[in-house]
């Protein structure tokens, strides 16, 4: 499979020729490219890939929403929008790990050193409370000190200088993990950002597994083949060589810096506090390189990021109860399981595997097979009908979420966490029966003929 954006574009432009709109006069980048988008989305209902040939203050095009579909991430998958879950899963239970290459299309351009202004590049702000231009897309390449496995991930970055910007490292994830362990030493910590690049690279960069599980391998499992990277030009190491645009940097030790507030996935601006320091070494990027934005907390951000957190969930619940039937991360920092439950607790079991597989969930339902976990009434009608609280309630206080969630303000994430069978006990066999038809009745019962 081709590794490159541009290609991958191509291929949009020719088989889905609707999905595709530029935008040729020009747009100030603060707040115009978002509201843009976002209002596309409710008052067309439609969601294109955008292209603003003319962004003022840049030479660079920016482009977004490129994942807010679920045909064109499978798409990029090569399987149809149902069969993301299981592809992804495949990819991290067989991953191929990367190939060097000696360069590619993000070495067209090397700015090094004095030359870097990151103020060349398009200074978006997104929603109106944030505090300054974000870099959203950046896609962070980060080796583990000790053992040398890389991490990948998303973290935002907010442009505070010719050549610093702030960092948000979730707090407890792989990341923040590696810069606290250089700091301990009082080394930076290495890091470049991959910024546009194939959709199977923005998946794979979201996976979330153990520590020792190399993003770049299920990159490769994505593809089917291994992800072609190529050495860094300041810095000991390797990227995307078929990404649009490269930044070489390092995270300073002990150094803070205000950032944010920023709205975020949650759908709320906040977030504002100290952050790390990001000092950069050098920008490589492909010659005439499209600037990728994403639309955070809108649906570019939200489908992208739910298909390998629920491949990882299903992982999770299956290793405990093999007969579960589906996983969805419907909204923030909820899931809902449904399993085909053989025997009396295995839905207990589920919380648990879920709320000990995602630093993110803090609220777990789960039911019944004969429940559809994609309709919100069906859920709550098992909530309603099957389910006792104070008997089927599990409540755990005082573990670690998300810093982002804004009912722990001012606890950074410290958090409590619930669980609710919401399964029929004592198993759904043994339950009051759903009212029903006689088969023969129900068969006999010609819709068309009554209603013609
Ligand atoms: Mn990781």
């Amino acid at each position: 499979m081709a590794q490159d954006f541009l290609s991958f574009i191509d291929r949009i432009k020719a088989e889905r020729p609707d999905e595709f709109v530029s935008v040729p006069g020009e747009i100030d980048p603060a707040h115009t490219i978002t509201a843009t988008v976002v209002k596309t989305e409710q008052e067309a209902k439609k969601r294109p890939v955008f292209v603003f040939e003319n962004v003022k203050g840049t030479d660079f095009k920016v482009m977004t929403n490129l994942h807010a579909s679920r045909p064109r991430l499978g798409m990029a998958m090569g399987v149809g929008p149902r069969e993301m879950q299981k592809k992804f899963l495949a990819a991290m239970e067989n991953p191929i790990p990367p190939k060097e290459v000696n360069t590619g299309p993000c070495k067209d351009v090397i700015i090094k050193g004095a030359d870097v202004d990151m103020r060349a590049l398009p200074q978006i702000v997104h929603h109106g409370d944030d505090g300054g231009p974000y870099i959203t897309a950046a896609i962070s390449f980060a080796k583990d000190p000790e053992t040398g496995i890389y991490n990948c991930a998303y973290n935002r970055l907010m442009i505070t200088g010719k050549d610093t910007t702030s960092i948000h490292l979730t707090l407890g994830k792989h990341l923040w993990e590696f810069h606290k362990m250089a700091e301990a030493k009082g080394e930076a910590l290495p890091v470049a950002f991959a910024i546009g690049v194939h959709p199977a690279i923005a998946l794979g960069a979201l996976s979330i597994g153990s520590v020792d599980e190399d993003e770049t391998h299920i990159m490769g499992g994505l593809f089917e083949e291994p992800l072609e990277m190529v050495r860094c030009e300041t810095i000991d190491l390797s990227v995307p060589a078929h990404a649009e645009l490269i930044i070489e940097a390092e995270i300073l030790p002990g150094a803070t810096v205000d950032e944010g507030p920023f709205g975020e996935f949650t759908g709320y601006s906040l977030g504002a506090r100290e952050r790390e320091v990001v000092k950069v070494k050098a920008i490589t990027h492909r010659k005439g390189a499209y600037f990728y934005d994403m639309n955070v907390g809108h649906l570019d951000h939200m489908l992208l990021s739910t298909i390998p957190m629920e491949a990882n969930l299903f992982r999770a619940v299956r290793s405990m109860i093999p007969s579960v039937k589906a996983v969805r991360v419907p909204s923030p920092f909820t899931c809902y399981v449904s399993i085909e439950q053989r025997l009396k607790g295995q839905a207990k079991n589920a919380i648990m595997a879920v709320l000990g597989a995602d630093l993110y969930i803090k609220r777990v339902v789960v039911v019944d097979q004969d429940v559809d976990i994609y309709d919100e009434r069906q859920v709550n009608w098992a909530l309603a009908t099957r389910c006792q609280p104070d008997r089927d309630m599990v409540l755990i206080s005082n573990a670690r979420g998300s810093d982002l969630d804004p009912s722990t303000a001012g606890d950074d994430g410290f958090t409590a966490k619930w669980g609710m069978d919401a399964t029929a006990k004592p198993l759904l066999s043994e339950f009051t029966p759903r009212h029903r038809f006689p088969k023969d009745v129900w068969d006999g019962v010609d819709v068309k003929s009554i209603l013609s």
